[in-house]
């Protein structure tokens, strides 16, 4: 679904990422562990296309197509949708204006707001005085109403208690279960590898990807050995 080759990012002549290979099947789920401040959302914003994060090097081959230089307008269109690290506000654009805009089956927008328990959130302005994790649930509600076939999730489960991790859990991995449906996800916490099934998992440390493995043995690793680990597993193929 999307091939990442030899990708190398410069943000204000200052590179960020270092030569990325990354292949992420149709119908499959990859996880991304790292260090903070080591390109993981650089990573996910060049694959959408943001303004300032583009490549300098190499390219990305999406359903079959080169996207770099797409806009991010095109690339939602043909099926890549992101989840923030940290979600904009907007003022003046009520969640309900936005939903709409992304799917017009009234009854999907009603169920799916019910299920996240954000039915009085769709009167509110988008993510105004939201908390954490409503802002979360927020930007899960928009991927699915989009009906994204890559999900780009950056840390989803950051700031969301046990028990919406569950929920939102539980529903992403209903969506993922739809063979036509991908995901490349962010996580420092690892919970949420305990609802979705993940095949492969990768490290991402000072903009290279150092490995590709189990991503359940992987956070395992991480969390006794910490990420300088990584670089030396013997168990892993290096990137
Ligand atoms: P991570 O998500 O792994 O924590 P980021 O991708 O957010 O890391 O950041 C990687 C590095 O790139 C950091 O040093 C960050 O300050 C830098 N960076 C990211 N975006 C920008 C930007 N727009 N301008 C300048 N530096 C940036
Ligand atoms: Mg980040």
């Amino acid at each position: 679904m999307l091939e990442v080759k030899n990708l190398s990012v410069e943000i204000s002549g200052k590179p960020i990422l270092r030569d990325i290979n990354l292949n992420i099947g149709k119908g499959s789920a990859m996880v991304l562990f790292g260090p903070n401040g080591s390109g993981k959302t650089t990573l996910i914003k060049t694959i959408m296309g943001f303004s300032g994060y583009r490549a300098n090097k190499g390219e990305m081959i999406y359903k079959g197509k080169k996207i770099d230089d797409m806009s991010i307008d095109e690339r939602v269109r043909s099926g890549i949708g992101m989840m923030y690290q940290h979600p904009p506000k907007i003022r003046g654009v009520k969640l309900n204006q936005i939903a709409r805009f992304l799917c017009d089956d009234e009854g999907k927008i009603r169920d799916l707001a019910h299920r996240l328990s954000l039915t009085e959130h769709l009167a509110r302005d988008v993510n105004f005085d939201f908390s954490g994790g409503e802002m979360k649930r927020a930007e899960l509600f928009q991927i699915l109403l989009q009906d994204a076939d890559l999900l780009l999730l950056d840390e989803p489960e950051s700031g969301v208690d046990i028990e919406n991790i569950s929920i939102m859990g539980g529903i992403l991995n209903e969506y993922l279960k739809n063979d036509d449906k991908s995901a490349f996800i962010i996580t420092h916490t690892g919970y949420i590898l305990d609802y979705i099934e993940a095949k492969e998992g990768c490290v991402m440390i000072n903009g290279k990807l150092w490995c590709v493995g189990d991503p359940k043995e992987m956070f395992d690793s991480i969390k006794e050995f910490g990420y300088e680990k990584c670089k030396e597993c013997p168990w892993l193929k290096r990137g």
